[in-house]
Order: C-alpha cells, then sequence, then structure tokens
C-alpha cells in the first residue's frame, strides 16, 4: 500500500476526519476511533512509512519527534499517571494499518499487565 490509498494519510490530508490533539508540519496526533482506555490515542508521522520494519535512519528524527511527544500530549489529554506506547508491527505484531503509528493509552486506572504468561 502506498500513501494515496492509506488511511492515515487520508487523514493527514484532510480526507477523512479525525479528532486531532496536535499538529505541526511533520507529525499529527489524534484520537483512537475505537478507543480501548479514557486515553488512547495515536502519533503518526506525516510521512508514509507503513511500519517499524520499513523505518530506516532517514525517519529517525520524525520517529523521534513522534516519541518525544508522547509524554506532552498524554497529559494534557488525562493521562497523567503513567500511560503505554504501542507499536504494532506486521502480522505477528497484529497491525492492521500500515502507516506507521504509536498508540497513547492511559487513563486513571491502572493497565492490565502487558501480555498474559
Ligand atoms: P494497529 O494497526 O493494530 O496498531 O491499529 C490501528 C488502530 O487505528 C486501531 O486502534 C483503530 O481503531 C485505529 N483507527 C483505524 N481507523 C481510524 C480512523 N479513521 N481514525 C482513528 N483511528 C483509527
Ligand atoms: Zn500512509
Amino acid at each position: 500500500m502506498t500513501g494515496d490509498d492509506c488511511i492515515f494519510c487520508r487523514i493527514v490530508r484532510g480526507e477523512i476526519p479525525a479528532r486531532k490533539l496536535y499538529e505541526d508540519d511533520e507529525i499529527l496526533a489524534f484520537h483512537d476511533i475505537h478507543p480501548v482506555a479514557p486515553v488512547h490515542f495515536l502519533i503518526i508521522p506525516k510521512v508514509h512509512v507503513a511500519s517499524l520494519y520499513e523505518a530506516g535512519p532517514e525517519h529517525q528524527a520524525v520517529l523521534g519527534k513522534v516519541l518525544g511527544m508522547a509524554g506532552r500530549l498524554a497529559r494534557e489529554a488525562g493521562a497523567a499517571d503513567g500511560f503505554r506506547c504501542i507499536v504494532n508491527t506486521g502480522r505477528v505484531g497484529r497491525q492492521e494499518v500500515y502507516h506507521l503509528h504509536l498508540h497513547v493509552i492511559g487513563g486513571p486506572e491502572t493497565l492490565p499487565a502487558m501480555l498474559r504468561r
């Protein structure tokens, strides 16, 4: 899939609505349409990168920015006492949207343990 028919590229271009929390030239943050916790939003690079498998040295700056904004945006969104970041990748990682995105998940309650043993 290229950026043309990618749902998150379409959000970046304004072709699909999203509840945005933050936007600049390089990154965009918006609420997940199916939240799994009171705070659940996504931070994406505006450039189309399908997954962490496709990320290379040329993406390090923008991916650093994605990660570097998570704390500030989580606090502003109401997750002031901790949150979890997830980047699902590929089939095993259960990635559904092939435009690299950071899930930021939190809220007042403690999250369940990361994975069941
Ligand atoms: P994954 O690729 O498994 O990390 O998950 C993709 C995430 O994108 C899911 O949590 C979806 O609920 C979310 N999602 C899909 N379409 C939209 C949309 N149009 N706006 C906001 N979130 C979306
Ligand atoms: Zn895309």
